[in-house]
C-alpha cells in the first residue's frame, strides 16, 4: 500500500515538475524553430543571389523573377530581351493594344521567358521579385485613340501593379514621362519643376494619368513601404517603334522611305530631345538596380535638343530621299520646347546617353527599311 503510494507520489511529482518546466520547453522550442526558420530564409536568399544557373547554360549570378507590363511594346520588348539574356525569369504582360507578337516572337522560344496576354486595368495574381511598369500607349495618336482607356491604364494599371509589388515585397519601377512637365515654362526641365499641364486638353489623358500614377507610387512607398522607382522618360526612338504610331521619328522615316511629303506640324521650331532606345533602357535598368534610398523621380533623356525642322532635314539627308517638307497645323497643346536636365541621373546612376542622334537614326532607318509594313496595324476600335 505504502509502496503504491510512493510510486504514485513520484509519478505525480514528476508530472508536476514537467508541467512547471513546460513554459521553458515552449520557449526553447520557439527559439530553436525560429533559428531554423531564419537559417532557411538566409540560405534561400543566398541561393537566389549567388547560385542560380541560367536556363540557357550560362552562370549568371542573381536570377530574379521579373514582370514587364507592356513588355511587347517598343521599349518593353527590348527590356525583356535584355533581362532574358541576363538569365532572369521574365514574365511579359501585354494586351497588344499598340504592339504585336512579332516584337517578342524570338523570345517565345526561350525557356526563361513567358508571355501573359492580359489587360493591366484588371487585377492579376503573379509572384515576382521586380516589376517594370511600362503598360500604356505612348504616342499621342495612340493615347488619344481612347482617352478614357488611357487614363484607366495609367491609374488602374499602376494600382494593380503596385498591388502585386506590395503583396510580393517586389521592387517596382514606373515608366513615367517628360509629359508630366506639360508645355514647360522652365528650360531645360529639372525634376524639381512641377510642370504646366492643361488638365482639360487632348493630351491630359496621358499627362494627368502619368502624374496620378507617380502620386500612387509615392503613396504606396510612404504608406506601405513599397520599394518604388520613378523614371521620367523623354522622347525615345529606335528599331521596333510602331511604324504607324504617328510619332515624329517614325513618321518622318516612313515618309522619307516612301518618298512622301514630310509633314512638319506648325513652323517646325518646336524642339525635342531624342534618346536612343538602348541608352534609355540602360538608364532604366540602372535605376532599378540602384540604391533603395534613390526612388526618383529621375529624368532619363538625351540632352541634345533639336527643332522638328532640323530632324526632318536630317532624315531626308540620311535616307537620300526626294521628299519635300510640308507644313501642317500644330496639334493643340503641343509643347514648344523639351529638353531634360539629366544631371541627377548622371550624379546618382552614373548614366549618360552615348548614342548620338545621327548614329541612332542610322540604326532606326536600317530597321524601317527591312520591315514588312503589312504586318503592322493601327490600334483597333476594340479597345
Ligand atoms: P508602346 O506603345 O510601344 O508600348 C506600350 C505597351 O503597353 C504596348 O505593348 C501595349 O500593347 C501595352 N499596353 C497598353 N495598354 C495596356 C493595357 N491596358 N494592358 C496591358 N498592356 C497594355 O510604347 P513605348 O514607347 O514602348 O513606351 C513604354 C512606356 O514608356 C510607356 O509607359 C510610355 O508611357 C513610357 N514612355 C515612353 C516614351 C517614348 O518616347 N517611347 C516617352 C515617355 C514615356
Ligand atoms: N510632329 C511633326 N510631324 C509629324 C509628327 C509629329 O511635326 O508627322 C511634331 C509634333 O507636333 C511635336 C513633335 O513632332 O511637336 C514630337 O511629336 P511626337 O508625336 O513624336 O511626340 P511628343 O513629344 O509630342 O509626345
Amino acid at each position: 500500500m505504502l509502496q503504491a503510494y510512493v510510486v504514485e507520489s513520484n509519478v505525480y511529482d514528476f508530472a508536476i515538475s514537467i508541467a512547471s518546466q513546460f513554459h521553458y520547453l515552449v520557449n526553447v522550442f520557439t527559439v530553436v524553430a525560429g533559428a531554423f526558420w531564419i537559417a532557411k530564409d538566409i540560405r534561400n536568399r543566398l541561393r537566389r543571389q549567388f547560385f542560380t544557373i541560367n536556363l540557357q547554360g550560362k552562370a549568371m549570378g542573381a536570377q530574379k523573377r521579373i514582370l514587364v507590363t507592356g513588355g511587347a511594346g517598343f521599349l518593353g520588348a527590348f527590356l525583356c530581351e535584355r533581362m532574358v539574356t541576363e538569365g532572369h525569369d521574365v514574365i511579359c504582360l501585354d494586351n497588344f493594344f499598340t504592339s504585336q507578337k512579332s516584337n517578342i516572337v524570338d523570345l517565345l522560344e526561350q525557356p526563361n521567358f513567358e508571355f501573359v496576354r492580359h489587360d493591366i486595368t484588371h487585377p492579376i495574381w503573379l509572384e515576382v521579385d521586380e516589376i517594370y511598369n511600362l503598360a500604356c500607349p505612348a504616342a499621342p495618336g495612340h493615347y488619344q485613340f481612347n482617352p478614357i482607356k488611357t487614363l484607366k491604364t495609367s491609374v488602374l494599371g499602376a494600382i494593380n501593379a503596385l498591388g502585386i509589388a506590395k503583396r510580393c515585397h517586389a521592387k517596382i519601377l514606373q515608366a513615367s514621362t517628360s509629359e508630366v512637365y506639360g508645355d514647360p515654362e522652365v528650360h531645360p526641365q529639372p525634376e524639381s519643376y512641377r510642370g504646366s499641364v492643361n488638365p482639360v486638353g487632348p493630351r491630359a489623358c496621358y499627362d494627368e494619368g502619368k502624374r496620378a500614377a507617380e502620386t500612387l507610387f509615392m503613396e504606396y512607398n510612404r504608406m506601405n513601404n513599397v520599394n518604388v522607382r520613378i523614371v521620367r522618360i523623354f522622347n525615345t526612338y529606335g528599331p521596333r517603334m510602331h511604324p504607324y504610331d504617328g510619332r515624329v521619328v517614325s513618321n518622318f522615316i516612313g515618309q522619307a522611305i516612301r518618298g512622301e511629303d514630310i509633314t512638319v506640324f506648325g513652323d517646325g521650331n518646336q524642339t525635342r530631345s531624342f534618346c536612343y532606345r538602348d541608352d534609355l533602357v540602360e538608364g532604366m535598368v540602372r535605376m532599378m538596380n540602384g540604391p533603395d534610398d534613390f526612388i526618383g523621380p529621375v529624368n532619363l533623356g538625351n540632352a541634345g535638343e533639336f527643332t522638328v525642322l532640323e530632324l526632318a532635314e536630317l532624315v531626308i539627308e540620311m535616307t537620300g530621299s526626294n521628299s519635300k517638307i510640308v507644313h501642317k497645323a500644330l496639334p493643340a497643346d503641343d509643347p514648344l520646347r523639351r529638353q531634360p536636365d539629366a544631371t541627377l541621373a548622371e550624379e546618382k546612376l552614373g548614366w549618360k546617353p552615348i548614342v548620338s542622334l545621327r548614329e541612332g537614326l542610322e540604326k532606326t532607318i536600317a530597321w524601317f527599311q527591312q520591315i514588312d509594313w503589312a504586318n503592322y496595324r493601327p490600334p483597333t476600335p476594340n479597345f
